[in-house]
């Protein structure tokens, strides 16, 4: 395939997270549409790197490692994609195993909560949903919808566990700046992932100063007018350019693997970044 053609999906999730393909099943969907490269960025884990890597050989696919990233600033809720994490770095995994454990407590209050307004919900339920890796909010929304209390993952948002709903616990307290400086310690590239959930340009001046290296243009929830947006922004603040799908499986809806891609020439650029950027 001419270079100029080659596609790649920046977005993904696995079982691992909240996703419920496995990472030989997201690389066979890649495949399958056609794209060259594709990052698996699981909430808060690693793990489901090793296997993608396996599986992207066999297939021929180019495997890019990443990771998304919780964090709060104002009471909102921020993701930073990092890509080309060093999974050995020791402050990474001590980071993400904290994490973790902070997911499963927080599991745990919004069990409780939920049991409170009369939702008859437990952590086992929950633990069911989300097998392996990370938990999240979309493995209490399956519960629900198991549990009969709402028809789909959504109306569970809506009703239940979505921002300020009876059964919602905040995420992360994590500053954006820590997380920023945590990916690029571990060698990786922080980018701040679908901006428009943050809709505050400011603030994306400020995680700039704060060592953010690239922005998510590209997103199957920017419609063409916040791309463009997003494209002048990344200009103006000299971010570099990426996109995905954020691909969940059947768990949450969206786009399939292949729907919102960028062209490989922005792989070839996070990859020339991390080339002249040696951690100090
Ligand atoms: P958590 O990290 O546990 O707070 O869960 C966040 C995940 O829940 C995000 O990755 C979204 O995919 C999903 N999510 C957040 N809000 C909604 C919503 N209103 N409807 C559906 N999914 C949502
Ligand atoms: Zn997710
Ligand atoms: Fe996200
Ligand atoms: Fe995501």
């Amino acid at each position: 395939m001419p270079e100029a053609s080659k596609l790649a999906d920046l977005h993904t999730h696995t079982h691992y997270s909240d996703g419920n393909d496995s990472p030989r099943g997201i690389m066979e969907l890649a495949k399958a549409a056609g794209l060259s490269a594709v990052a698996i960025t699981d909430h808060d884990i690693l793990e489901g790197h090793p296997e993608a890597e396996a599986a992207a050989k066999e297939l021929g696919l180019e495997l890019i490692p990443g990771i998304e990233m919780s964090a709060a600033v104002a009471g909102l809720e921020v993701h930073v994609l990092g890509f080309f994490i060093d999974p050995a770095n020791a402050a990474m995994r001590r980071h993400l195993a904290e994490q973790r454990e902070r997911r499963l407590h927080r599991m745990h209050e919004m069990v409780a909560k939920l049991q409170e307004v009369g939702v008859a919900v437990t952590i086992d339920d929950v633990m069911a949903a989300s097998g392996k890796g990370t938990m999240g909010r979309p493995h209490v929304a399956e519960a629900l919808v198991r549990r009969g209390h709402v028809s789909t993952p959504r109306e569970a948002f809506d009703r239940y566990i979505g921002n300020g709903k009876p059964g919602f616990i905040p995420g992360s307290t994590i500053a954006p700046k820590v997380v920023i400086e945590l990916i690029r310690q571990a060698g990786g590239i922080p980018v701040l992932a679908h901006p428009i959930y943050l809709k505050d340009d400011q603030l994306i001046e400020q995680f700039c100063r704060e060592g953010l290296v690239g922005l998510e243009v590209y997103h199957s929830s920017h419609n063409p007018d916040y791309v463009k947006r997003y494209e002048q922004l990344a200009d103006r603040l000299r971010l570099l350019r990426t996109g995905g799908t954020d691909y969940h499986g059947s768990t949450k809806e969206g786009v399939p693997i292949g729907q919102a891609v960028v062209p490989y020439a922005l792989v070839d650029a996070l990859r020339a970044w991390k080339r002249n950027n040696p951690i100090r």
